[in-house]
């Protein structure tokens, strides 16, 4: 036991440094003025090598073959965290240091040149710096290992214990039905008459409707708070500190709730962690798709529920006066309006999942090598063209939309999807229960917070995702409760 606290302290010690550059991560975001930021970026540099040294240190490894020793006298939460930090020192070791400065040089370069690219819609300018980046990619997934195929790896980051055959069948499954669903959102969006809202909407009446939906969700004013950025964000500073930020469209006040709602989702997961654990796996998010399925599940199965609007829709027409000449069911066409879009971030609910195929399909075969990188545009317009009826104006509108890739955030996309099918099947698990179907109905959210923390935020990452969703639902990632909520909601069977 004595073994084991010395880690947890060390952990905790890692902890302070990982969210005093959070704080400033956050800041950098939101208030920095632009003359700063070249002290920012050493401030960081800093904190992220004194970070990855001790995380990679004698001290720490000491300490934990010491805990490691007495691991059958620690409870289960305990014992998942000495797991995970094995876990997580193996992989930081493999990569030598040398590789972690080649790939931030690498990266820094190629969000530049993207940044061009997309700009002037010239992939040739970006297709080098992406031929780097997957080599970097590739290397790092041999170091790290693998069995079936170097994906595996990489997915492996963002979401532990995922296979990438699985993941492929899955989505397998999806993709014919969500073509299918989309097509018929589509059709029956075009034949609403309201195409959108009358009039405009003040930013600070926008503000108090967000703060309102967002306290009576549940989330904690006085551990957290909401600002305003270009692209939204939630980012934890501490035990008791979740920042959440949005944009404002003064045309279209949904525009920021949904924002609003969606990092709200994952601002009351990371309340629901456990505060006394914070900084140790166990205290921590499990995986972007189990993150993902709480701002979805917030957003899409709450947010744009009939049962909601029932109850905040009458609150708008205050705030928003002209909102009272509309007609309660013209409006959810609008909170259910679908449209094809070039852009992912752009997509609605019904079309969405689409872009994440056409994704991981083509990273999947970049990483294999069996798709050569000056071929990404036409193979990317080609399946867009499959998928959704449409070919992409420009690389702009194609391969070059997402900062992913330029990141060397490969094998990230896969979790959005997975993220909308935990979403569903997490939502239709808690409404089994009576009291959280009840209240539901009457947009009272408080026994489904409950049941979501007792089930899945406390949890923190003492599951693995798979093994997480089993035991609060009773089988692993599936795609049948997203297929029958959007079939339910956006085609009527
Ligand atoms: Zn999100």
């Amino acid at each position: 036991m004595k073994a084991y606290q010395k880690v947890a302290e060390l952990a905790a010690e890692l902890a302070v440094i990982q969210s005093a550059g959070a704080v400033l991560g956050w800041d950098q975001e939101t208030y920095l003025p632009a003359r700063a930021v070249e002290h920012r970026a050493r401030q960081l540099a800093w904190l992220g090598t004194r970070g990855h040294a001790l995380a990679t240190s004698a001290r720490f490894e000491k300490a934990l073959e010491a805990a490691e020793a007495q691991v059958a006298d620690l409870d289960e939460r305990q014992q998942a965290n000495v797991k995970q930090w094995r876990w997580r020192m193996e992989r930081a070791r493999k990569l030598p240091a040398k590789l972690v400065a080649e790939e931030s040089e690498v990266t820094s370069r190629a969000k530049a040149a993207w940044a061009e690219a997309r700009r002037g819609s010239d992939f040739s300018q970006f297709a080098p710096h992406l031929e780097r980046v997957l080599d970097l990619a590739r290397r790092k997934a041999d170091r790290w290992g693998w069995q079936s195929e170097p994906y595996d790896a990489l997915l492996e980051e963002y979401e532990r214990g995922a296979r990438t055959a699985q993941v492929a069948a899955l989505f397998e499954r999806l993709r014919p039905e969500l073509a299918e669903i989309g097509q018929a959102a589509v059709e029956r969006s075009r034949q609403r008459t309201m195409k959108r809202l009358p009039g405009s909407f003040p930013i600070e009446q926008q503000q108090i409707l967000n703060r309102e939906v967002a306290e009576s969700l549940g989330f904690d004013f006085a551990a957290g708070r909401i600002d305003t950025t270009t692209h939204p964000f939630c980012t934890t500073l501490g035990p008791a500190d979740v920042r959440l930020t949005t944009r404002y469209n003064e045309a279209d006040f949904l525009s920021s709730l949904f924002g609003v709602l969606h990092e709200t989702g994952h601002g009351l997961y990371e309340q629901g962690l456990v505060a006394a654990e914070f900084g140790l796996p166990s205290g921590e998010a499990v995986s972007l798709g189990i993150h993902e399925s709480q701002s979805r599940l917030w957003e899409n199965h709450v947010g744009r529920s009939e049962a909601f609007w029932a109850r905040w829709f009458p609150r708008a027409a205050e705030l928003f006066p002209r909102l009272r000449k509309v007609k309660l069911e013209d409006f959810m066409g609008l909170v259910h309006r679908s449209e094809f879009s070039f852009i992912r971030v752009e997509a609605d609910e019904a079309t969405y999942d689409l872009h994440i195929l056409l994704r991981f399909g083509l990273e999947r075969k970049m990483v294999a090598g069996e798709l050569a990188v000056a071929d990404v545009p036409e193979a990317w317009n080609a399946e867009f063209e499959a998928l959704f009826g449409m070919r992409p104006p420009d690389a702009a509108h194609g391969c070059l939309q997402d900062i992913h890739w330029s990141m060397g955030g490969i094998g990230y996309f896969a979790t959005y999807t997975l993220g909308n099918l935990n979403a569903a099947q997490l939502y239709a698990a808690a409404l089994r229960r009576k009291t959280v179907a009840r209240a539901v109905e009457q947009a009272d959210y408080a026994p489904l917070l409950g049941w979501l923390q007792k089930n899945v935020h406390q949890a923190g990452g003492v599951y693995d995702p798979n093994d997480l969703m089993q035991r609060a639902t009773g089988s692993a990632t599936n795609a049948k409760w997203h297929l029958a909520h959007l079939r339910r909601r956006y085609v009527g069977a």
